[in-house]
């Protein structure tokens, strides 16, 4: 029978560094301390053949988010399938802002778009006191972040299928977060890493990538409470059109923040009082 540290080795002449650990711990349900201090154990050859088709289909460019099927986000450990975007670094600078935003006390939170749920789950595993609605377009994206706000015991988040703010007809919130897809149709990056794998309809939105964010500037201020915060997450060079959109639609304090590579990244803005 292989061993631990035969498997790794063969899968690291293969993937970058530290993947191999990632999903042969996948497999044994072991975290990387494990697999450091029993390099010596035997490994059963179902297993085995099991993590060589992992490490192929990862070597042949499948995301090892899909391959484990986990992605941690903020404080949570997530589900995530083929139906859903792969949360990303980025996001978690959007739901920093969105806790600052947020009155103290009860207050209603709408995540559009939610895919694995990733922004709805984290602000409303801080704000216990907050109600969050999640929308998405995909009926199979919401079961997986449904069967996150169960796995976290996250009570306060409610799910509805449709478009953007579709769903929520005559509902208004303290604060309404995206992040919408925003990549232009035709980017080349669309065919590059993990994106090509990713599901199309959560990353591009028309020739400029400002579809969504447009629909979405339009709508929301039906939706917001007076003083209610917009906050929009976009790419690195989208700053500048997002606040001219916010700027057009009556939004006041409008901002541009940046993510940790100090880019461009979360644009904000709140309905005037
Ligand atoms: N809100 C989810 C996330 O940030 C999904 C976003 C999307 O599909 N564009 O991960």
């Amino acid at each position: 029978m292989p061993r631990v540290d035969d498997l790794l080795r063969r899968g690291r002449g293969c993937l970058p560094a530290g993947e191999a650990e990632l999903l042969l711990g996948h497999l044994l349900a072991r975290g990387p301390a494990w697999l450091f201090a029993h390099g010596d154990a035997a490994v059963d050859a179902e297993t085995a053949a099991r993590f060589a088709a992992l490490v192929e289909r990862r070597a042949r460019g499948e995301p090892v988010a899909y391959l484990t099927g986990r992605r941690g986000f903020w404080t949570l450990d997530l589900q995530v399938t083929p139906a859903t975007l792969i949360p990303r670094a980025e996001t978690e600078r959007l739901v920093e802002l969105a806790l600052q935003c947020l009155p103290a006390g009860h207050c209603t939170v709408a995540d559009l778009g939610t895919g694995s749920g990733a922004i709805a789950l984290a602000i409303a595993s801080e704000r216990p006191d907050a109600r969050v609605v999640a929308t998405d377009a995909s009926a199979a994206a919401l079961e997986v972040a449904r069967a996150n706000a169960a796995a976290h015991g996250l009570a306060n988040v409610e799910f509805r299928l449709g478009d953007w703010l579709a769903p929520l007809q005559g509902q208004r919130f303290d604060l309404v977060a995206s992040n919408p897809p925003y990549i232009a149709e035709g980017d080349a990056h669309l065919a590059r890493g993990d994106l090509c794998h990713e599901p199309p309809a959560a990353l591009a939105s028309g020739a400029d990538g400002l579809d969504a964010i447009r629909s979405i500037v339009a709508d929301a201020p039906a939706h917001l409470l007076p003083g209610g915060w917009l906050l929009l997450e976009h790419g690195y060079d989208q700053g500048g059109a997002v606040r001219a959109l916010l700027d057009a639609a009556g939004f006041v304090d409008v901002r541009t923040e940046r993510d940790l590579e100090q880019r461009d990244r979360v644009s904000l803005g709140r309905r005037a009082a």
